[in-house]
């Protein structure tokens, strides 16, 4: 006999709502384990679910009553995570650009990007940030509004080009949004573009736009993103050909290779998570 073992993806809801009594009533009765809040903000209602869960049938049933936030993504195992050749990653998310009335836009050159859905921008001076990060325990760093900027210390550099031999990896420096001075101690990495595209998969919730008609893509809930194999002189860390984002938020995705992910590891530098991609040729 025959016996398929067909792995199961695991699927994450994460919910979060906002006054919605009807809602809290449901959790509370399905005895699900949730934060519950009053505050100034509301009452607010926040949790994480997965499919595999035996009250997600029963909590399924009534989504369509439920009107507040409602994400889904996939849960990789560190199995995925370790055998991946290629990862997506992304940083923390620890402030905001500045100035923030125009989103942190005055160090980028929008002269050639679409005025309805933002592609088309690139970053022309160095990014100006409030003040250093506070997060002691974390070697890189990212923002509120642009995804696709890390920062990171001058000693993790150093560390990172030891680990991983020839590569060079090119940096800039940050502005003190009050001084107008460099911000001591801290750095962007310049993270090259991939010249060519490389993300292939056609399961991936896509936007077009109506004005320039490029198409960006949005994220995907089940299962991994496919890519096919990047040239083999790629550097380890490169930013996505791709745009991705909605609306008026447009930016690349950051992609880094196996031995990146495992630099980081065996030298305990915390900051950015991964996703495991699929190569197909
Ligand atoms: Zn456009």
């Amino acid at each position: 006999m025959l016996i398929l073992h067909v792995s199961k993806l695991k699927i994450a809801h994460r919910f979060f709502s906002n006054g919605n009594t009807s809602f809290k009533e449901l959790v509370d009765r399905l005895q699900i384990p949730h934060e519950y809040k009053e505050n100034i903000v509301g009452k607010t209602v926040a949790f994480e679910i997965t499919e595999c869960d035996t009250k997600w049938p029963l909590l399924e049933e009534h989504l369509h009553q439920f009107d507040g936030f409602h994400s889904v993504g996939t849960v990789f195992s560190k199995k995925e995570l370790d055998s991946a050749e290629w990862l997506m990653a992304s940083v923390g998310e620890y402030q905001y650009p500045q100035p923030e009335d125009n989103h942190g836009r005055d160090s980028y050159d929008y002269s050639r990007a679409c005025s309805v859905c933002a592609t088309g921008h690139r970053q022309t001076k160095p990014i100006r940030l409030k003040s250093d990060f506070k997060q002691r325990r974390a070697s890189f760093f990212g923002l509120h509004w642009i995804f696709d900027v890390v920062f990171t210390r001058p000693a993790t550099m150093k560390l990172l080009e030891r680990e991983l031999g020839v590569t060079t990896f090119e940096t800039m420096p940050v502005t003190s949004h009050k001084t107008g001075q460099n911000v001591q101690d801290l750095l962007q990495m310049v993270i090259p573009i991939l010249e060519a595209s490389c993300v292939i998969d056609d399961e991936m919730k896509v936007e077009q736009c109506a004005s320039c008609q490029t198409t960006k893509r949005i994220r995907k809930e089940r299962g991994m993103i496919s890519i096919s194999a990047p040239p083999s002189s790629s550097p380890p860390i490169f930013l996505t050909q791709e745009w991705f984002g909605s609306g008026s938020s447009a930016h690349r995705r950051i992609i880094v290779s196996a031995e990146f992910r495992k630099a980081l590891n065996k030298n305990k530098l915390r900051g950015f998570q991964f996703t495991p991609l699929q190569v197909k040729n």
